[in-house]
Order: C-alpha cells, then structure tokens, then sequence
C-alpha cells in the first residue's frame, strides 16, 4: 500500500486500497455498463467520494 493517493498524489491520512471502476460508453457515448480494475490502488477519502470504485477490504 503507497503512503500517497495513486489518483491524485496527496499524501492525505485517509488512504484506502480501492479497485477503480471504468465507465463503458458505447458509441454514441451514453453509459453502457462498466469494468472493474485488475489493479489495486490507493486512494485518498476526497478520490473515494468524486470517483467510482470498489473498497478492498483485504489488505493484499
Ligand atoms: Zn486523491
């Protein structure tokens, strides 16, 4: 786990390990479903409210 949000860079004391969610839009760029991360990052509390992703409960 990284002392700083992957997302942003701040170093806040809120960290957590999250698994991104990306937003699939299909070609007329409406919201078509969306895909979970391979890759853990870490992620300050600001990152968890503005973007969506999953917590990881289990620290690896
Ligand atoms: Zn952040």
């Amino acid at each position: 786990m990284s002392d700083r949000c992957d997302s942003c860079g701040d170093d806040g004391p809120d960290l957590a390990t999250v698994q991104r969610i990306y937003v699939i839009v299909d070609e007329q760029h409406q919201p078509a479903g969306h895909r979970l991360s391979d890759e853990f990052e870490t992620w300050c509390a600001i990152c968890r409210v503005t973007y969506p992703h999953q917590d990881v409960s289990a620290e690896p």
